[in-house]
This record gives C-alpha cells, sequence and structure tokens, in this order.
C-alpha cells in the first residue's frame, strides 16, 4: 500500500548563515492509511518541528532547509498556501498538548465545532450544530447537546482535550497528528483519552502520528515507533520489535525511564 504521508529527508534550521541551529536533520518516516506511528524523544529533540513542517505550520527564523514531505501523493512542500490551508483541518489536523490555548476561550465549544464544519464546507448553520454535537457525544461527553454551550473554561482538562479530538475529527481526516495530546492531563483522565482515541482511531480508520517523550504511551497506542534524538531518527521499527530489542543506547535509556516497561 502506498503511504499516506511519506517525508523524505526532512531538515529544518532557525536562523540562518553560520549561527543557523539545526532543529531536524534528515528525517525520514512513512504512514500507512490507518496506522498509528509514534515518534518519541525527549523534550527539544525535534519533535513538535517536524510535526510544523508538515503542517508548514513553523514560524520563522525557522524553515525547511531540505526534504520532501508527500501527503496522499502531493508534496505539501510545493502546494500554493490557498491548497494547503484546504488540508490543515480537512485532511490532517493537529492536537495539540494543550488545548486551552488552542481553543477560542469566548466562544461556545459547540459553536468552535461547527465552525470547523463550516469553514471547509461540510455543513453549517443548524446542521453544524447538530453534528457538533453528535461529535461531543462521539468523544464521550456526558449531555453534549448540553455541554455543546459551554465556554472552554466550564470544562475539566480531559473534557477540553476531548473538545479538541472532536474538532480535530470533525472533518473526517485521514490522519491525525496529536503533538503529546495527554502529556498535560493526570494519568487517569490520561488513560481515559488515550483509550477515546484508540476507539475513535479504529472506528474511522485514521491514521495517527503520535508524538510523545512517554514510551508508555507509545507501547500502548502505536504499530510502529520512531525514536528522535538530537534532530535525528536513530532507529525506527515495529513496536514490539523495539521494546524487546532496542539497537540504540537512547531508545533503551528511554525505555528504562518507563515503570513497569520490562518484559515487553
Ligand atoms: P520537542 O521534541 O520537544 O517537540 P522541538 O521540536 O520543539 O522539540 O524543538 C527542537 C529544537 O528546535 C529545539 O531544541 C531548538 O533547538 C529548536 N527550536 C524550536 N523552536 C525554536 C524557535 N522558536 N527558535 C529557535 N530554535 C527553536
Ligand atoms: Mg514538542
Amino acid at each position: 500500500m502506498s503511504p499516506l504521508l511519506d517525508v523524505q529527508h526532512l531538515s529544518v534550521a532557525f536562523g540562518e548563515g553560520p549561527r543557523a541551529v539545526t532543529a531536524v536533520s534528515d528525517v525520514s518516516f512513512q504512514i500507512a492509511p490507518g496506522e498509528t506511528l509514534g515518534l518519541v524523544g525527549e523534550s527539544g529533540s525535534g519533535k513538535s518541528v517536524t510535526a510544523f513542517s508538515v503542517l508548514r505550520l513553523l514560524q520563522p527564523p525557522g524553515r525547511v532547509v531540505g526534504g520532501q514531505i508527500f501527503f496522499e501523493g502531493r508534496n505539501l512542500l510545493a502546494l500554493p498556501e490557498s491548497e494547503m490551508r484546504k488540508v490543515r483541518g480537512a485532511r490532517i489536523s493537529l492536537i495539540f498538548q494543550e488545548p486551552m490555548t488552542a481553543l477560542n476561550p469566548v466562544m461556545r465549544v459547540g459553536d468552535q465545532i461547527a465552525e470547523a464544519l463550516s469553514v471547509h464546507g461540510i455543513a453549517s448553520g443548524a446542521e453544524a450544530r447538530a453534528k457538533a454535537a453528535e461529535l461531543l457525544d462521539a468523544v464521550k461527553i456526558p449531555e453534549a447537546v448540553k455541554r455543546a454551550r459551554d465556554y472552554p473554561h466550564q470544562l475539566s482538562g480531559g473534557m477540553r482535550q476531548r473538545v479538541m479530538i472532536a474538532i480535530a475529527l470533525a472533518c473526517r481526516p485521514p490522519l491525525i497528528i496529536a503533538d503529546e495530546p495527554t502529556t498535560a492531563l493526570d494519568v487517569t483522565i490520561q488513560a481515559q483519552v488515550l483509550d477515546l482515541m484508540r476507539e475513535l482511531k479504529s472506528r474511522y480508520n485514521l491514521a495517527l502520528l503520535l508524538i510523545t517523550h512517554d514510551f508508555g504511551v507509545i507501547a500502548e497506542m502505536a504499530d510502529r515507533v520512531a525514536v528522535m534524538y538530537k534532530g535525528q531518527l536513530v532507529e525506527q521499527g515495529g513496536v514490539r520489535q523495539i521494546l524487546r530489542q532496542p539497537e540504540h543506547d537512547y531508545t533503551r535509556a528511554l525505555l528504562a525511564a518507563v515503570p513497569g516497561m520490562k518484559g515487553y
């Protein structure tokens, strides 16, 4: 099967000239339709920069200095911005670590979902509002119709992340990029949100690029894993394979950091 996302030799630098810092260096990976790839590495290893490059959301002075990014057969780096806008949200959506910064604080959550639907021409007006409530129900927010009228601050962190997931799902994208989606949540809530993501993934046949520093999350969620260290991929392969036989010292160190990880 041809990959849904095919990142080839991606390199990203911040700044120019001799003082430029290379944040991502010659990174290549693929994601097949419906597959979950875990991108794991410590803070500062280049995971978010990789994700932002795929969506072309890098802010200057960050810029892609090499490589190609194919999605559904098109080179995203060569698309006009108007085409890229149709990809973002509709074909690839992004879930962040901290939903409070991604949600609009002065807009009811149901309206934010309805807006995602209308921006991409999927539904508008009463139909969009009804679909918004359906989506809140799909992410298991109780009393969805009532909660749709809440503002983000009226919801708990876990519920806000569910709203973010509902927005990400709104256009039924084939690929979701989740950047540390549960890092800000309590352990119990984290497990619930991961369960939800797993269920939605199989229900909607979503591919997922799951970014985390936590190998425990990878072990639970991912089909394959790519290990990032100082801007480079040092190792990638099937999750079971890498859990059993990590090749790189850095991978072993990440595994050792997770309690109860031995015995996989
Ligand atoms: P993480 O793996 O924690 O998501 P990032 O992708 O955010 O790491 O960052 C990777 C590296 O990119 C950082 O260590 C830093 O060197 C560089 N970087 C990221 N954002 C900026 C920025 N705004 N300005 C300069 N350098 C940056
Ligand atoms: Mg990050």
